[in-house]
């Protein structure tokens, strides 16, 4: 049985504007929820987290803070999420006084018992919070912390208090390090913890190895991945550029083949490699749409249509009037496409009419990558796999 991964979100300051001096939503008139924080939560809903809200409530229950005035403003929260989607699995709150100094009080992790068990895969889980409290729960949990500090809004920890005890890293320093992330990542915006949460979740590798080919593919269909291309052919990596480019989509080829024989089994092996690197990182194609795309280059005109469907039907109608373009034969450019669809199991039709050979190639790859584009292009706030039959 696979681990589960949870998301532990703080409320006050997180979700719910945390209120000045007495820090604590006792009435309506104090409620008032953190600008994208119910958009960003609908966005984290399906990404196979569960989802538990983490308070510390100082004296809750106490005079100082009577449950009455404590449990309306926290309904209303909780009902407002729940009419976007967004149901917590489970809420831990802690009533005691910091004073008090009990193990429940984050970022004490009395409460998190069921998470420390062993069904969670703690370091892929993480703590979303605005203090350095959260962060220390996320170390004393062995997980991730996200840090939100909103641009121009309050942070309550001193910046020496995060500094001192903790190495914080501004986003655009872990974008780049999808191996290497820093355990801490504050982020300015609820869109950017989205953001972020569901990076990586598209992506896919597939490696295939052969007497005539040795190649890897890894591809991301919500672009974070920085592209490179290199097959041994010019033309080929030219085009396989303008899919990465013009599509959104990271992507990564390195390829060794058998070229001198000829470019057959390196392109073909491309193909198989990348289509079956999207169907996997399709995944189950939830949010995503059938499209097609038509493009003008120069004289010639290129057309994609394009769909997801499962099913496998190819067509292709481009009159190539040279053997080659570049170092890279034409015919490979319909065994490539063919290839490709057979290994993404897609409906994939192209035409293309022009003159100049150069630019019905990349005519046809620009439209392409316009095509996938669209194709894969995931609404984070529509869940709806896109057919009638509840399968693709
Ligand atoms: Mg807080």
């Amino acid at each position: 049985m696979s681990l589960k991964k949870a998301l532990f979100i703080d409320r006050d300051g997180t979700i719910l504007v945390e209120p000045m001096p007495s820090e604590q939503v006792d009435s309506f008139e104090k409620f008032e929820f953190i600008p994208g924080a119910i958009s960003g939560l609908k966005s984290l809903v399906n990404l196979g987290y569960e989802l538990v809200l983490a308070s510390n409530q100082d004296g809750l229950g106490t005079d100082s803070f009577p449950y009455e005035d404590f449990i309306g403003p926290q309904n209303l929260m909780l009902k407002t999420l729940e009419g976007e989607g967004v149901v917590f699995d489970d809420i831990l709150i802690d009533r005691s006084f910091p004073a008090d100094n009990l193990p429940t009080r984050k970022p004490g992790t009395g409460m998190f018992g069921k998470y420390l068990s062993g069904e969670y895969d703690l370091s892929a889980s993480y703590v979303i919070g605005d203090r350095a409290t959260d962060a220390a729960l996320a170390a004393n949990l062995g997980c991730k912390a996200i840090l939100l500090r909103l641009a121009g809004g309050q942070v309550l920890d001193t910046q020496q208090d995060v500094d001192n005890r903790y190495q914080c890293l501004d986003r655009s320093d872990i974008s780049q390090t999808a191996n290497n992330q820093p355990d801490i990542l504050q982020a300015k915006s609820w869109g950017e913890i989205a953001g972020f949460l569901r990076r990586g979740v598209r992506c896919a590798t597939i490696e295939r190895n052969t007497r005539e080919t040795q190649i890897k593919v890894t591809v991301d269909l919500d672009g974070c991945l920085q592209s490179g291309i290199s097959t041994g052919l010019n033309f080929f990596d030219h085009m396989l550029d303008q899919i990465a480019h013009h599509s959104g989509i990271g992507l990564q080829i390195e390829a060794k083949g058998d070229l001198k024989v000829d470019e057959h089994h390196t392109m073909e092996d491309v193909a198989i490699c990348l289509g079956e690197a999207l169907k996997q990182a399709l995944g189950d194609k939830r949010g995503i749409a059938r499209y097609g795309f038509a493009l003008p280059m120069d004289e010639c005109e290129a057309m994609v249509l394009l769909d997801l469907g499962g099913r496998i039907d190819f067509g292709w109608e481009v009159p190539f009037t040279r053997e080659y373009v570049g170092d890279t034969p034409t015919e490979m450019f319909r065994h490539f496409f063919k290839s490709l669809c057979e290994a993404m199991q897609c409906n994939l039709h192209i035409r293309a009419r022009g003159e100049n050979n150069h630019h019905l190639a990349e005519g046809v790859f620009k439209a392409f990558a316009r095509t996938l584009r669209q194709a894969v292009a995931c609404n984070p706030f529509d869940y709806e796999i896109p057919t009638s039959k509840g399968l693709l």
